[in-house]
C-alpha cells in the first residue's frame, strides 16, 4: 500500500541510521585482528600469505555466533517440533580490510572479490552435500546487523529456504518464469527502472515493501548465479544502488539478499520504517514512496 501521506504523520520518524560499532577500536573484521575471528576458510590475497595474517584483500571465517546453533538433543519433543532446516556452516564474509560501513564504500575490485568468495564458498557447500547458498547483508542497527564493518553472511543449506521456495513456485506458476515477464514490462515501461548496465537490471519493483526497495536480476534466466560472470557486476549494481539512496536520503539501514534457485536475483530491502502489526499480521506492506518517485530519485541522485 502506497500511502505517503503516513510520513508526515506525527511522530513518524525513521529509525535512526544507527551503525552500531562505527569505531574501528577493537573491531574483529578489521586487518590485523585476524586472531579475534575463527580461523578462515576462505581469503583471496598475495600467493604465500599465511592463513589468519595481514595483507588479504576478502577474508571468509565460520560465523561465530550462528543462527541455527546446535539442536539441544535433552527436552521434551514431539513430532510437531522435530522439522527443522538441515544446515550446514553459517560463515561470515569480510569484505574489505578497511573499516568500512556499506556495500556503497566497497570499490569495484572489493566487489569482485566479495563474488568470487561467495562463488568460491557456494562449491565449498555443494561438495558438502549443501546444495543451497543463502546469501545476505545486513547494515546498520535496525536492520539486526552487530557488526558495523562491512559484511555479509553465507547460510549453507540442504534445500531452498521457504520464502524462496513460494517465490520459485510463483515464477513458474503460469508455465514461463514470472520474473521474465516482469523485467520484459518494466523494459517496456521504463518508469521503475534505475540503471540497465551488463545484462542487468536495477529496478524498484511494483508493489515494493518498503521505500526504496530495490532489485537486481539479470535479463537472461539464469537458475545458479555462481555459474556465469554476472554475479560480479550484479554486487556493484547493488552497491551502486546504495551509494545513490545514501547520496538522496542519507546513510540508511539496508537488508539485502540473494535470491536463488529459480530466476536468481538480489532483492535490496532500506529499513526505513519499523515494521508493525499491519505489516507482520496481515501481510500489507505500507510504503510512502511509490516505487515510481523511488526510481526517478535514484536516477537522478
Ligand atoms: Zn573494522
Ligand atoms: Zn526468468
Ligand atoms: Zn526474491
Amino acid at each position: 500500500m502506497v500511502a505517503p501521506a503516513r510520513a508526515e504523520r506525527p511522530g513518524a520518524s525513521r529509525p535512526a541510521p544507527e551503525f552500531g560499532d562505527v569505531d574501528p577500536a577493537g573491531c574483529p573484521f578489521c586487518e590485523g585482528r585476524e586472531a579475534a575471528t575463527p580461523p578462515e576458510t576462505f581469503a583471496l590475497g598475495p600467493p604465500g600469505r599465511p592463513a589468519d595474517t595481514p595483507g588479504w584483500s576478502v577474508r571468509v571465517v565460520p560465523n561465530k555466533f550462528p543462527a541455527f546453533g546446535p539442536w539441544p538433543e535433552t527436552g521434551a519433543r514431539t513430532g510437531l517440533f522435530e522439522r527443522r532446516p538441515a544446515v550446514g556452516r553459517q560463515e561470515v564474509v569480510v569484505h574489505t580490510p578497511r573499516h568500512v560501513l556499506s556495500l556503497a564504500d566497497l570499490t569495484r575490485r572489493e566487489l569482485d572479490g566479495v563474488a568470487e568468495a561467495w562463488r568460491s564458498r557456494a562449491q565449498a557447500a555443494r561438495a558438502s552435500g549443501f546444495p543451497v547458498l543463502h546469501a545476505l547483508v545486513n547494515e546498520g542497527a535496525p536492520a539486526g546487523a552487530s557488526l558495523a564493518h562491512s559484511h555479509s553472511q553465507l547460510v549453507w543449506l540442504r534445500e531452498e529456504p521457504p520464502a524462496v521456495a513460494a517465490e520459485r513456485r510463483a515464477q513458474d506458476s503460469e508455465g514461463s518464469c514470472a520474473l521474465c515477464r516482469v523485467l520484459a514490462a518494466e523494459r517496456e515501461q521504463r518508469v521503475r527502472i534505475v540503471l540497465e548496465r551488463d545484462g542487468l537490471l536495477l529496478l524498484c519493483p511494483f508493489a515494493s515493501r518498503s521505500s526504496y526497495e530495490m532489485l537486481v536480476a539479470p535479463l537472461a534466466c539464469r537458475d545458479d548465479p555462481f555459474a556465469g560472470e554476472e554475479l560480479a557486476p550484479a554486487l556493484t549494481l547493488v552497491a551502486e544502488g546504495v551509494r545513490r539512496l545514501r547520496s538522496a536520503e542519507g546513510a540508511v539501514a539496508l537488508n539485502a539478499w540473494l535470491h536463488a534457485p529459480g530466476h536468481w536475483h538480489l532483492e535490496i530491502v532500506p529499513r526505513l520504517t519499523v515494521l508493525a502489526g499491519l505489516e507482520l499480521g496481515a501481510g500489507y506492506y505500507v510504503n510512502t514512496v511509490a516505487p515510481e518517485v523511488a526510481a526517478g530519485v535514484l536516477r537522478e541522485a
